[in-house]
């Protein structure tokens, strides 16, 4: 076994040539020793009989995020204290799922950085910073975030926000080998957590908002040899195929989609893998650009956009797929999270496969072939009507793809739901779902040019924005809701929720305790009971959680852990509703057992924006121009109309509106490049810099007549 012999090495040294170094104690010993992530195919196969660790994503190959540990349950948890915290020096969106194996805590914070900690203590250990270059937001949609890393033989592999693959030693964090997993010229990102079958690190990436073609690749864990690449879209005809199932998807395609960045359909979140089957499930997301009048003239299904796709691990061989959105034109992801489980349904047991992807249905499939076994609407969703059983599709509401005139549509480009991992209790029946409602305007541009490494969503931005007049911005604002869903997914229905202050809110985690954890975007960390939703227990995190809980032991005594820290693509875009909580970012890990009380330092969290804008001399032409260009442009970081979700600075109160020249300076000339702020020079010119400056300023006007009200 390549981990003993990794881990034996030094005895063996330490012995000389004697081969009693090798016997199988030595080895079993060696495997379990903190800190070597001695994980293989045995152990990871068979976790449900380790519920002390956390070995990979989610937690089991059927990704259910579910434990058996039931220490903390719903009368001890009254209990349930601070044990130890770990800060992170970063102020980005925190998302990652912990691994803890035989002790150790392997996890990640903003900007790809993987951290190691004694579990029970929160000792340090050792970082890993890939040092990201700052400016790599250009590409990232949806803030610098890590979902985390996968262990697997005395390994620990993560992605890496600027495409890289990097395995590290698990006992030092000294890099033992790195490898491009896609082209760097190219916006491809990574945010997703790798997972290993069988001594191969799957990754996928991210990046359809601005031109990618999706793909997931399989890397040999020793060496980082690239082993295969599955495609999830077609490329160009005429270079041909590389394989049947690309020539089957160019049949659903139609114009030259290859010319508008590559098509889309990014693998950049949820995984799960059958044993038995030996299939890998992958969620494909969403078409470049999203509206198909332009991706795809004349309409067509646009496979594997929006699709679920079931592989080969060994040679990421098609075996079948279900499309949840054909045709998407919503940004209608299927990248959500994927559970497996064998249940019951009209009195034969079943092999499932279920999700409720961004497009407001809760799918449940045979996952051994793909069939549709079920699916309903687990929100109010005004796109379609039903997905009809006879072809698996959903039934469409006339004028839904916003051909002829703009349309307020639920869900949101951000979905019912988005990557917030969900959890299936076996004991309950129920799935643990984190829910978003709140509807988006969705309209035609009026021209579509196709923009390197800029946004090409084919929508209009102004249609897409918030309503100027504040009565229907705060109407608009009644809308945006969140809440934590406990769904039936043999009945199709829900069992029962509960309503947050908040919409973007933490993953969650169910154990065998009659528990669901779910942190919250008004900065809590709950405890709820599985079956019924009565909020047991809370512990003021001063910061939202949007990444899930996990749980663990060590010499019987279970713990519970939520990585905090308030981040991600609604906090970066809907500034508005972000502001009126106005939590700070506080980036750190929080971790919880039995009869401990520990406190939090106080922070100091109020922010508020300060205005000192000077005099508006632009016209009213200059300042639509403004408007158009801030939408495509510089929107997806500070927010819907200039109003920043405080994880970046808010424009409206920047020192910079002064000073024309030192406004170009950083926004075309790259200026504060080191602080994350990309230069726009090959997107815009000076012209269209001082219209987006010209508009920022009537926004801060705006702002201050609002906070002096
Ligand atoms: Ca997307």
């Amino acid at each position: 076994m390549f981990s003993g012999l990794r881990t034996a090495g030094p005895m063996a040294v330490a012995l000389g040539l004697c081969t009693l170094a090798f016997t199988t104690a030595a080895l079993a010993e060696a495997e379990s020793a903190p800190g070597s992530a001695a994980v293989d195919a045995k152990r990871l196969l068979a976790a449900d009989s380790e519920p002390q660790n956390w070995m990979s994503y989610g937690r089991t190959y059927d990704e259910q995020r579910y434990s058996t540990l039931k220490q903390i349950d719903t009368k001890s948890v009254a209990k349930l204290g601070l044990s130890w915290s770990f800060d992170f020096n970063t102020e980005r969106g925190i998302e990652a799922t912990s691994i803890v194996v035989d002790g150790v805590m392997y996890t990640t914070s903003s900007w790809s950085i993987v951290h190691a900690l004694d579990a029970r203590t929160g000792k340090h250990l050792w970082t890993y910073d890939p040092q990201v270059a700052k400016d790599k937001t250009r590409h990232a949609c949806c803030d610098a975030v890590n979902r985390g890393v996968a262990v697997w033989q005395g390994q620990v592999f993560v992605g890496v926000l600027d495409g890289r693959l990097v395995a590290l030693d698990a006992g030092t964090g000294k890099v033992n080998w790195s490898v491009a997993t896609v082209d760097p010229q190219l916006p491809y990102t990574i945010t997703g957590a790798p997972r290993v079958i069988d001594g191969r690190v799957m990754i996928g990436n991210g990046g359809a908002e601005f031109g990618v073609r999706g793909f997931l690749g399989a890397y040999a864990a020793q060496t980082g040899e690239l082993l295969w690449r599955f495609y999830t879209v077609p490329g160009n005809p005429a270079l041909g195929f590389e394989n049947d199932a690309m020539a089957m998807a160019a049949k659903t395609w139609n114009g030259k989609w290859w010319e508008l960045g590559g098509g889309g359909g990014t693998v950049w979140d949820a995984m799960a893998y059958d044993p038995e089957l030996d299939l890998l499930y992958i969620g494909v997301g969403n078409g470049t650009p999203w509206n198909r009048e332009i991706r795809s003239p004349g309409g067509g299904d646009n496979l594997f956009l929006s699709s679920i796709v079931a592989l080969r691990p060994e040679t990421g061989e098609y075996v079948w797929h279900y499309q949840t959105t054909p045709g998407e034109s919503w940004d209608y992801t299927a990248t959500q999270h994927i559970i497996l489980a064998d249940v019951e349904v009209q009195g034969k047991p079943r092999k499932v496969l279920m999700q409720a992807p961004k497009n407001g249905f809760f799918y449940v499939l045979d996952r051994t072939d793909g069939t549709l076994i079920s699916a309903n609407n687990y929100i109010n969703i005004t796109w379609a009507t039903h997905v009809d059983m006879a072809t698996g599709r959903p039934v469409e509401v006339p004028g839904a793809r916003y051909e002829d005139k703009p349309m307020t549509i639920v869900p949101s480009y951000l979905g019912g739901h988005n990557w917030h991992p969900m959890s299936y209790n076996p004991e309950t029946g129920l799935v643990y779902i984190p829910v978003l409602d709140f509807p988006a305007r969705y309209g035609q541009p009026e021209s579509f040019i196709y923009r390197k490494d800029g946004t090409n969503t084919g929508t209009d931005g102004i249609i897409g924005s918030l309503p100027d007049d504040n009565a229907e911005r705060n109407a608009y604002g009644a809308l945006v809701a969140g809440r934590l869903l406990a769904w039936d997914p043999i009945k199709q229905e829900e069992a029962w929720h509960v309503e947050h202050p908040g919409s973007w809110n933490g993953g969650t985690l169910s154990t065998a305790g009659n528990l669901v954890f779910q942190g919250t975007a008004d900065g809590k960390f709950v405890a709820f009971r599985a079956d019924n939703g009565e909020r047991l227990w809370d512990f003021s995190a001063q910061t939202g959680i949007v990444a899930p809980a996990i749980t663990y032991a060590i010499d019987g005594e279970q713990y519970v852990s939520v990585n905090a820290g308030w981040g991600g693509a609604f906090a970066l875009v809907f500034g508005e509703f972000v502001q009126a909580e106005s939590l700070p970012n506080v980036s750190r890990v929080l971790t919880f057992k039995l009869g401990a009380n520990k406190q939090l330092p106080n922070v100091d969290w109020r922010r508020t924006v300060v205005f000192n804008p000077p005099q508006q001399t632009a016209s009213e032409e200059v300042l639509r121009e403004g408007f158009a260009q801030y939408q495509d442009t510089c929107m997806g970081c500070h927010g819907l109309n200039a109003v920043s979700g405080l994880l970046v600075p808010d424009l409206r109160g920047s020192g910079y509106l002064h000073n024309a020249d030192a406004w170009d300076g950083v926004v075309l000339g790259g200026a504060l490049r080191a602080r994350g702020m990309p230069a726009a020079n090959k997107l815009i010119d000076e012209k269209q810099s001082a219209a987006i400056r010209a508009y920022v300023i009537q926004q801060a006007w705006r702002g201050k007549a609002l906070q002096q009200q």
